[in-house]
């Protein structure tokens, strides 16, 4: 793991973590622009965000449905060609609102999430990109499929044609995640998935090379969550 420095700019910090992004590709004898940054600005209000936008940030992440409500369609109306992607839980009862809102969910875990969203996406005529969550790690408090089920939620994805484009996880804090990543791309691998969703702050370069395609970044590009 790479020691970052944190300057005090958006532009900077984003400078700083695009340049580890396209080192950790390299590496891994990968193109650069085959990893999507999400820069995850959860708790973080909208005069924090538009310095990053300003400085050329697209692609950004939230991890509860109804903040992401109150702070987006102002600055999706500044910006026409922004993205945004659910990584929080989702309860089935929010899954018409975050089609509506969403261009991405990371977060699909169980049945009733995968039918919920696939009701709301035939009623709205909106695909967003899901990935299924899995906890890699079969940590009892932490979101996510076991792996021992995902074959199973997977069928069921494809029963009701949602968009399963890959797979998601956080791996148990304060271990090495090197290994937990390089199941997670096996088990993707094996059941035909090309998208990986993983790495954050602390190991997104281990992750991309590793294969990660879309690495969530929060405190390395707003600084602390306080
Ligand atoms: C908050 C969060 C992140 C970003 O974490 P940082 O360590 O701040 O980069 C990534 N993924 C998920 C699911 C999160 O909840």
């Amino acid at each position: 793991m790479t020691f970052h420095e944190s300057p005090d700019d958006a532009g900077s910090r984003l400078a700083a973590v695009r340049a580890a992004m396209a080192k950790a590709a390299a590496l891994a004898k990968r193109p650069a622009d085959a990893v999507t940054l999400i820069a995850v600005s959860k708790t973080h209000g909208v005069d924090a965000i538009r310095p990053l936008i300003d400085a050329g940030q697209r692609v950004f992440g939230e991890n509860r449905v109804q903040e992401a409500e109150a702070k987006w369609p102002a600055l999706r109306e500044e910006n026409t060609d922004l993205a945004l992607h659910l990584i929080g839980q989702l309860q089935s009862n929010k899954a018409d609102a975050a089609v509506a809102l969403f261009d991405a969910i990371h977060s699909v875990d169980r049945g009733s999430v995968v039918a919920a969203l696939a009701r709301a996406m035939d009623k709205q005529g909106r695909r967003p990109d899901c990935f299924v969550q899995v906890n890699i790690g079969a940590e009892e408090q932490k979101g996510g499929c076991v792996v021992g089920d995902l074959p199973a939620l997977l069928a069921e994805a494809r029963v009701v044609d949602l968009p399963v484009r890959g797979l998601m996880c956080v791996p148990p804090a304060d271990v090495e995640p090197a290994p937990y990543f390089a199941l997670l791309a096996k088990i993707a691998r094996d059941n035909g998935l090309s998208g990986l969703s993983m790495g954050m702050s602390g190991d997104y370069e281990t992750a991309i090379m590793i294969g990660a395609t879309h690495v969530r970044v929060g405190t390395a590009l707003f600084g602390g969550r306080g």
